[in-house]
């Protein structure tokens, strides 16, 4: 298999691009750009405009996510009669969501060599300097056009404990803001990140109904490119342990003055739990003391 691949003399590489400021390309970057035979690109316009900055003039193929599967066998071609290629997306790394996955596949089947220069991504680039727990977390990329959808998705996160990223457009940033806030409450915690690296990049910290005032407060906010990260269900469990911490509370100031029977029925009526539950909570109580 190995022998394989030395046997072929082209390379893949998978290019990083900036993703606003064109300062971040890097320099293996631009050298690599400058060295290869062609360039595969989502949408070549984009790619002549980088290229010009960066004074560089290549032969550029058009690979996006109409044609990708098509234009397998022209790149294995290429490669095969050593040229050199490059991949690159609009902004930011290729195939995180954009274009590439099934070329690199195929590639990689056929046992041809891909090596990754790296750069800049907005997924990457949000969660540092967001401020969520970033030991774990989910990148969810771009939720499903339909509502439908959307909201499955969402449901079937909405227990996670890790911070969610997603990518969203500025038609849809409202919308996708409530319907979160409807599947995960509108307290959990949140941070948008909105155009990156631009002129006008800011980051908005606060709860989904906050960031819901804060986009519905100015038509300026809902512009652009964002990137959502959403605190994971922690904060949740920890909103519920407080909550059990505090009924322990009224049950043992409830219980300094009546019986337990007495205090478990009145705790019922100010918190809404069950009586019987809050009997045995009771019971604990004394427990511990
Ligand atoms: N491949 C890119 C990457 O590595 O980040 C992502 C491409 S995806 C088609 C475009 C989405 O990425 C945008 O809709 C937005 O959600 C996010 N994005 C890209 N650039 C951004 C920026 N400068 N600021 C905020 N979000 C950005």
């Amino acid at each position: 298999m190995q022998e394989n691949a030395s046997e072929q003399k082209g390379v893949l590489y998978i290019v990083a691009t900036p993703i606003g400021n064109l300062a971040d390309i890097t320099q293996r970057a631009r050298e690599t750009l400058s060295l290869v035979d062609r360039i595969c690109a989502e949408d070549t316009r984009n790619t002549r405009k980088l290229l010009n900055h960066l004074g560089i003039k290549k032969n550029l193929i058009a690979l996006h996510e109409h044609n990708e599967q098509q234009k397998i066998d022209s790149v294995a071609k290429w490669l095969t009669d050593g040229e050199q290629i490059a991949l690159v997306s609009d902004a930011g790394t290729p195939l995180i969501s954009d274009p590439g996955y099934h070329l690199v596949k195929a590639l990689r089947e056929r046992q041809f060599k891909v090596i990754p220069i790296p750069g800049a991504s907005a997924l990457i680039t949000a969660l540092s300097a967001a401020g969520l727990a970033t030991n774990k977390f989910s990148f969810e990329g771009f939720l499903p056009a339909k509502e439908i959808g959307r909201k499955q998705a969402l449901i079937a996160n909405s227990e996670s404990v890790y911070t969610q990223v997603y990518y969203e457009s500025s038609h849809r940033i409202v919308h996708c803001v409530v319907t979160m806030s409807s599947i995960f409450g509108a307290d959990r915690k949140v941070v948008l990140a909105r155009e990156l690296t631009k002129l006008y990049e800011e980051f908005f910290s606060g709860t989904l109904e906050q960031l819901h005032q804060w986009l519905l407060e100015d038509k300026m906010h809902q512009k652009g490119e964002f990137v959502i990260m959403l605190a994971g269900a922690k904060a949740k469990q920890q909103q519920s342990e407080r909550f059990e911490s505090s009924i322990d509370q009224v049950l043992s100031v409830l219980m300094q003055e009546l019986p337990l029977k007495q205090a478990a029925k009145i705790a019922a009526k100010l918190t809404g739990k069950n009586k019987n539950a809050l009997y045995k909570q009771g019971l604990s109580v004394k427990e511990k003391k």
